[in-house]
């Protein structure tokens, strides 16, 4: 998909704090994280959401994001975390690319218990961004 942000990402066209990678799988830093530590898991082929993803890839995404989730709880000593993922525009799904959100939450946060669009947030500090992944890698 030449237009397609999170293909170009994959690409290597456009930077992203890479966390974990295989050959069908990657993950990388939010830009617009709602906690320190939110990143975005996405097959490397590009599906559009939870209509198009094979089960295969779909399987390989959800492996990858348990055990990030798990080395992200224990790094980061987060009290817990959310995956959240959206289908379509009416669901709030921004980026035409399959992903899945792995957020670390913290007691007291402030996140409330349904945080849903980045749209509104602020870009991270990249200095900050590269000290959380050089962390989770
Ligand atoms: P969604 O609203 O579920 O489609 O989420 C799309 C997510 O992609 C948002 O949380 C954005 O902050 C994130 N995002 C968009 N562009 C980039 C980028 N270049 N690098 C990292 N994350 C991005
Ligand atoms: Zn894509």
């Amino acid at each position: 998909m030449e237009d397609c942000i999170f293909c170009k990402i994959v690409k290597g066209e456009i930077p992203s704090f890479r966390i974990y990678e295989d050959s069908d799988v990657l993950s990388f830093l939010d830009i617009k994280p709602f906690s320190k530590g939110h990143v975005l898991v996405i097959p490397k082929q590009h599906f559009e959401n939870v209509f198009d993803i094979n089960e295969d890839a779909l399987q390989k995404v959800s492996v990858v994001a348990k055990k990030l989730s798990g080395k992200i709880k224990d790094v980061l000593k987060a009290d817990g975390i959310r995956l959240s993922q959206s289908n379509g525009v009416a669901a709030g799904q921004e980026v035409m690319h399959f992903h899945l959100h792995v957020i670390p939450r913290y007691e007291n946060d402030g996140l409330g218990t349904n945080p849903t669009a980045t749209a509104h947030l602020p870009q991270a500090d990249f200095e900050e961004l590269k000290k959380i992944a050089e962390k989770l890698t």
